[in-house]
C-alpha cells in the first residue's frame, strides 16, 4: 500500500499537496537506474555535459513565477525572497555547471604527470527545507558535471517544489540520471545505506553525525554542509548604524532560518546602549505574516517543533535574567515576532545552540579577548563577522570559522567556496576545489616510449 507524505502551508497548517513516500525497493531501484544511466553520461565530454545541464536549467526560466509561488506556499518565505531564490538558482546553476566543467578538466603537472577527474558513480544528495532549491542545486550540479548519476532526497517539508524542479530538469537530462525519492529520515537512512558512492548532505549537525556513522562501513565519500551558530563582534570603533542594520537583517533573514544568520552578538560596552537601541528600533519595523501579504518580511516558522525550540530558547534566556527589548517568549502559533534580547550569557541556550529563528541576541563585553573567546566557544564554525575599524582584521584572524566577514556578511564574491570549519562540516562545495570533491582524482604518470 502506498503511503503519502503531505506538504503543509506553514502559515496556516493547511495541506497543499502530497507525494508518495518511496519504499525501500523503490530507493534501491532508483540507485540501480542512476548507475546504469551514468554509464552513457560518463562517455560524454565534460563540455557536452555542461551544455546539457545549461539546457536543462533553461527549462526553469519560463516557470519562475509558478515555482516561486509554490516555494513560498510550501516553505513560507515571502514571494520577493522566493523569487530571489529562484533567480539565484536559474542563473547560478548554469554558472556553477560551467565553473565545474573547467575545474574538472584534466590537468598536466610537469612533463609526464596528468591529473584526471573521474566520476565516482552515484551521488546521494540530501537537502534541507530552508532554501529548498538553492541547497539542492548546489550539490546536484557539480555531481552531474563530474559524470555521476544522482539520487536526490529533498526535505520532507518541501517535497512539492523539489518534485517540480526535478521534473523540469528531467525534460532535458538523459532518462534516469537524476532520480528523486521522497520521505523523511527513514528514507534518508535507506539512501545512505544503499549502493551509493558519495553522500552530499546539507542539513543539521545531528543528522550529519548519523550519516557519517552509516557511511563509515564502506567509507563512502562525504560532503557535509552543516548548521552554524554564527557570532558577530561589534568593536568600539565600529560604524554603529551599519553594524545595527547588518545585525537585524542577518538575524531575521528567512525568518532567521538560515545557516549563516547571525545568532549571537558581542558588542563593546562603551557603544552597547546605542547599538542595542538602534537594533530594537530597526527590528520593530519588520512585518510578520504569510508569503503573499504586502510588506511582509518575516514569514512563518517551518513547523511546530521548530517554533517550540525558538520559544524555548527565548524563555530560557528570560528565566536566566536576559533583558527583552522587543518581542519575547509570548508568541502566536506559527510565527515569531521580531525579538531582541540583551544581556545574553554563556549559560543560555541562545548562546550555546543554533536557534534558527528571528531573534537578535546581544551580550556586552569589556575586553575584546573575552569577546573572541566567547565567539569561538562553540563546536560550530560556519560563519563569523566583525564590525570595527583598523583592528577588525586582527580580530577576524582569530575567529574560528570557514567564512569570515569584515564589516559585511560572509560568503565571498566570484567562485568562492561555501565552507564550514569545526563541526559545521567539511568536504565543501563551490569553487574549483569544491567541484573536485564530486570526482575521483587520478594521477597518471608516463615516460616517453
Ligand atoms: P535536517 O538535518 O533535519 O534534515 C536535512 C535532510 O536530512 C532532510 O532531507 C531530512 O529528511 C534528512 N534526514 C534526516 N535524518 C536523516 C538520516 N538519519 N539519514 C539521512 N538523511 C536524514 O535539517 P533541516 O531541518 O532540514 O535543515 C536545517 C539545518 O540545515 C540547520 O542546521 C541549518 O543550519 C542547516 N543548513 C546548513 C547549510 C550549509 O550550507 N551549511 C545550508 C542550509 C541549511
Amino acid at each position: 500500500m502506498t503511503t503519502y507524505l503531505t506538504s503543509y502551508d506553514p502559515s496556516n497548517g493547511e495541506p497543499i499537496g502530497s507525494v508518495p513516500v518511496s519504499t525501500g525497493e523503490q530507493i534501491t531501484e532508483a540507485i540501480v537506474a542512476a548507475h546504469s544511466a551514468a554509464i552513457a553520461w560518463q562517455r560524454l565530454k565534460i563540455d557536452e555535459r555542461v551544455k546539457v545541464l545549461e539546457s536543462s536549467y533553461a527549462k526553469l526560466l519560463p516557470e519562475t513565477d509558478r515555482l516561486a509561488e509554490l516555494l513560498s506556499r510550501e516553505m513560507g518565505k515571502d514571494i520577493r525572497r522566493a523569487t530571489g531564490e529562484l533567480g539565484w538558482v536559474v542563473h547560478g546553476g548554469p554558472h556553477s555547471a560551467q565553473s565545474a566543467g573547467e575545474a574538472l578538466q584534466s590537468r598536466k603537472l610537469g612533463d609526464c604527470t596528468r591529473l584526471e577527474y573521474h566520476p565516482l558513480g552515484v551521488v546521494a544528495v540530501i537537502s534541507p527545507w530552508n532554501y529548498p532549491l538553492a541547497m539542492a542545486g548546489n550539490l546536484i550540479v557539480p555531481a552531474l558535471v563530474a559524470g555521476n548519476g544522482v539520487v536526490f532526497k529533498p526535505s520532507e517539508e518541501t517535497p512539492l517544489i523539489a518534485r517540480e524542479f526535478v521534473a523540469l530538469l528531467n525534460q532535458v537530462l538523459p532518462p534516469n540520471l537524476l532520480q528523486i525519492i521522497h520521505g523523511d529520515g527513514e528514507q534518508g537512512k535507506a539512501l545512505v545505506e544503499g549502493n551509493v558512492n558519495m553522500i552530499a548532505f546539507t542539513g543539521s549537525q545531528a543528522v550529519g553525525r548519523e550519516i557519517m556513522a552509516r557511511a563509515a562501513s564502506r567509507l563512502k565519500r562525504l560532503v557535509m554542509e552543516l548548521g552554524g551558530n554564527d557570532p558577530m563582534i561589534v568593536m568600539r570603533d565600529a560604524d554603529i548604524e551599519r553594524a545595527a542594520r547588518f545585525a537585524v537583517a542577518s538575524s531575521f533573514e528567512n525568518a532567521g532560518q538560515m545557516c549563516i544568520s547571525t545568532e549571537r552578538i558581542y558588542v563593546d560596552e562603551t557603544i552597547a546602549e546605542r547599538f542595542e537601541n538602534r537594533v530594537a528600533e530597526l527590528a520593530a519595523s519588520y512585518r510578520v505574516g504569510p508569503w503573499n501579504m504586502a510588506g511582509v518580511n518575516i514569514g512563518p516558522i517551518i513547523n511546530a517543533e521548530q517554533h517550540r525550540k525558538i520559544v524555548g530558547h527565548i524563555r530560557d534566556a528570560e528565566a536566566k535574567g536576559a533583558r527583552v527589548l522587543l518581542g519575547g517568549s509570548e508568541q502566536p502559533q506559527r510565527y515569531i515576532h521580531p525579538t531582541v534580547i540583551c544581556d545574553m550569557t554563556p549559560d543560555m541556550l541562545l548562546e550555546q545552540e543554533e536557534t534558527f529563528g528571528p531573534v537578535v541576541a546581544i551580550s556586552r563585553y569589556a575586553d575584546i579577548g573575552e569577546a573572541i573567546q566567547r565567539a569561538n566557544a562553540s563546536d560550530y564554525g560556519l560563519g563569523a563577522v566583525v564590525f570595527g575599524g583598523t583592528e577588525a582584521e586582527a580580530v577576524a584572524d582569530r575567529l574560528e570559522a570557514g567564512m569570515i566577514g569584515i564589516n559585511q556578511g560572509v560568503g565571498g564574491s566570484g567562485d568562492a567556496p561555501w565552507v564550514g570549519a569545526k563541526q559545521s562540516g567539511f568536504g565543501f562545495h563551490g569553487s574549483p576545489d569544491g567541484h573536485r570533491q564530486f570526482a575521483q582524482v587520478r594521477v597518471v604518470s608516463c615516460s616517453s616510449a
